[in-house]
């Protein structure tokens, strides 16, 4: 089954704020919450946790990847909550020292403020991208308690990012991918989201292609669940093969020349694609990395 709505999942599962732009909560006894939106969301999501924890903190905060939408509303929830940990790769807190990407990260949040309501998703309090503390550096194969008998494991999926972790809770078969997996419209088409690297972004999915899985959170778009969770990453793994291709025959065509390869690819993969979906300049700027990571792979060859 395909689930493009917010809340409970399961008795431990809950989607917070919007399905474009969801934060995951796994309520245990040590309950966790799976990335932070943009800085727009934060009163929700905050509200939200309040809700479905009787008011009391997640005990940790645990971010997929150091990207605006997954991170912008973690020194909100951090300050409702200042018990809880929040824990974010290695890499991605050498990200978050380094001006420039703060800068684009606040920019890229108040845009982002002004896609959401037009998508009609109320949002509200301050708009403002706020910095904050990873509490716990992660690594891969780092493993956190939830409840007994219930534990969530940190794996490295580098490829969208180079700081990219996805989260697995192997007694429920439930996985969090952030980008990792792609992202899923609404036709079911899958965005290919090898920013970083292809290689590495294909040898990510077929890390997780190998666990067993039942429930799959979208970093956007939707959770997964029974055979169409089985499914979708060998599908994911078909698109990215699909279009890595389409990339380069695009660029033969074109004589190697991306902004003309961007127009027409675009023509081919976004422009029939109905909203919601990501707006067209981020989409244009992902574009353009992931044909670039194309030619160097091929360069390279
Ligand atoms: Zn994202």
């Amino acid at each position: 089954m395909i689930l493009q709505n917010t809340g409970t999942v399961t008795p431990e599962l809950r989607v917070l704020g919007a399905v474009q732009l969801p934060a995951f909560l796994i309520d245990a006894d040590f309950p966790a919450v799976i990335d932070a939106g943009m800085s727009c969301m934060a009163d929700r999501y905050v509200r939200e946790i309040r809700e479905a924890l009787n008011g009391g903190p997640p005990a940790r905060l645990f971010l997929t990847h150091t990207h605006y939408d997954h991170i912008g509303a973690a020194a909100g929830i951090k300050k409702a909550f200042p018990e809880m940990e929040i824990c974010c790769s290695e890499a991605g807190c050498e990200v978050l020292k380094r001006p420039r990407a703060i800068e684009t990260i606040r920019e890229l949040n108040r845009d982002g403020a002004g896609y959401m309501e037009k998508m009609g998703e109320p949002v509200s309090g301050s708009l403002e991208f706020e910095t904050f503390t990873v509490d716990h550096p992660i690594s891969d194969g780092d493993t956190f308690p939830l409840s007994a008998g219930m534990h969530l494991h940190a794996i490295a999926t580098p490829g969208h990012t180079r700081d990219a972790m996805s989260f697995y809770v192997p007694e429920k078969k439930m996985l969090f991918t952030g980008e990792a997996a792609g992202v899923m419209s609404d036709t079911g088409y899958i965005f290919s989201e090898w920013l970083a690297d292809y290689n590495d972004y294909y040898a990510s999915l077929q890390k997780l292609g190998a666990l067993e899985i039942d429930i799959l959170c979208l970093g956007h778009g939707g959770v997964l669940t029974g055979r169409d969770a089985k499914n979708h990453i060998d599908r994911a793994m078909e698109y990215c093969r699909w279009f890595r291709q389409l990339i380069e025959s695009t660029l033969a065509e074109t004589g190697g020349d991306v902004e003309q390869a961007k127009q027409h690819i675009k023509e081919k993969e976004y422009d029939p694609i109905p909203d919601p979906k990501q707006p067209e300049m981020a989409y244009l700027l992902n574009l353009d990395a992931k044909i670039r990571a194309v030619q160097r792979l091929d360069q390279q060859n």
